[in-house]
């Protein structure tokens, strides 16, 4: 038997037609599929404006540049998440400022957001974890209170909902990352999205070498070259067609998989909050303390039993070296401390077929 893996990029027949027709039309960088693929984006996502990056980070690079966020400032965000959400901040040469999570959904505990905000702090990245939105009703008006920006690292939630609006319209400015293991990808990409004409001017700007838009080789302000190409954009948009369809069955499997572990004792089972979809970029069980054996050990024995699952993340991002610009007290990270050594993530991709999903039920069942 071969190893159940984690995660499995969709890819069929229609992906390798638009990428195949755009390689052979001779025009492959930057250009007509980009554009469509950011207005297909912005549909999606019922904002004004998208702008395509070549990937996640990228993104968040440029969403923190948009919004203006300078040398020294300080940026607040949650101290559970892929590395590359603390470093864009690092990128603009402004300090994260990491905040503990919320046990039950994993994301920034809210009520520790107000402790950590100084007269430096300038805004908040927000991430939804796993797929599942934050408490952007609470955050939005913290964030107005005390005049800072939020962004949505929704790296992970293409497609979920919160209060009646999609992931990607839910802060000041959006970011998605079109990686090969995210819901959708053309292997390596990323989107930003906002309402705000200014922010997406200086997105557009800042992707393109500063360059004025619209006139080649004037340049106003420092820019990389954070271009998607066309034929990634190909196949992105065939992704984007189906979004729907892998949506719901990352869904329907979370659904069966809740069903028969929330009788597990010691296990808990995500844990959705109110007013929001969740749409599963990953299925993470909690393997509490008093389970028969922790998350690492479950780990093993899982891929003994070919089964690959995965610890996201096993450590929280205020203990690395290069992110530390305050001295955290050690109770600062009570929850955050303790779900790490808790989290496991099952397979939970699209491509799983119902006999992998009877076999992943039936050995966790039989612990
Ligand atoms: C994947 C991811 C990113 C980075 O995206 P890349 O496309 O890999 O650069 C940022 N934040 C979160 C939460 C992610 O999961």
């Amino acid at each position: 038997m071969t190893v159940i893996s984690i995660s499995k990029p969709v890819i069929e027949k229609d992906e390798i037609k638009a990428a195949l027709q755009v390689l052979s039309s001779g025009v492959i960088a930057q250009a007509s599929q980009v554009a469509k693929l950011e207005e297909q984006f912005a549909h999606l996502c019922q904002t004004k404006y998208a702008v395509a990056t070549n990937n996640g980070t990228s993104a968040l690079h440029t969403a923190l540049y948009a919004i203006d966020i300078q040398p020294g400032d300080e940026v607040i965000t949650t101290a559970f998440s892929f590395v590359a959400t603390a470093n864009s901040i690092l990128m603009v040469g402004a300090r994260p400022i990491f905040v503990d999570i919320d046990e039950k959904t994993f994301n920034i505990d809210v009520a520790k957001i107000k402790k950590n905000v100084t007269k430096k702090t300038k805004a908040i990245i927000v991430v939804n974890l796993f797929g599942q939105p934050a408490d952007y009703r609470e955050i939005n008006y913290l964030a107005k209170k005390y005049h800072l920006k939020v962004i949505e690292d929704a790296a992970q939630s293409i497609n979920a909902v919160y209060n009646g609006k999609k992931s990607g319209n839910l802060a000041d400015i959006s970011c998605f990352s079109l990686y090969a293991t995210k819901n959708i990808t053309c292997g390596e990409g990323g989107m930003v999205t906002t309402n705000n004409c200014n922010y997406f001017q200086r997105a557009r700007r800042f992707r393109n070498h500063g360059q004025r838009e619209g006139k080649k080789y004037d340049y106003i302000a420092l820019g990389y070259n954070y271009r998607l190409t066309d034929f990634q954009a190909a196949v992105a948009l065939a992704q984007l067609k189906k979004i729907d369809k892998l949506t719901k069955r990352r869904q329907d499997i979370a659904k069966k998989y809740n069903q028969i572990f929330k009788n597990i004792p010691d296990l808990i089972v995500p844990i959705i909050g109110v007013n929001r979809t969740h749409v599963f970029h990953q299925y993470t069980l909690r393997v509490t303390r008093d389970f028969k054996m922790n998350n690492d050990a479950l780990k093993k024995y899982l891929l003994s039993k070919n089964i690959q699952s995965s610890v996201y993340y096993p450590k929280p991002l205020y203990q690395f070296k290069h992110l530390q610009f305050k001295k955290y007290h050690h109770a600062d990270f009570s929850v955050v401390n303790k779900i790490v050594k808790e989290v496991l993530s099952i397979p939970v991709h699209p491509l799983l077929t119902n006999e992998e999903i009877n076999y992943i039920v039936k050995t966790i069942i039989h612990l």
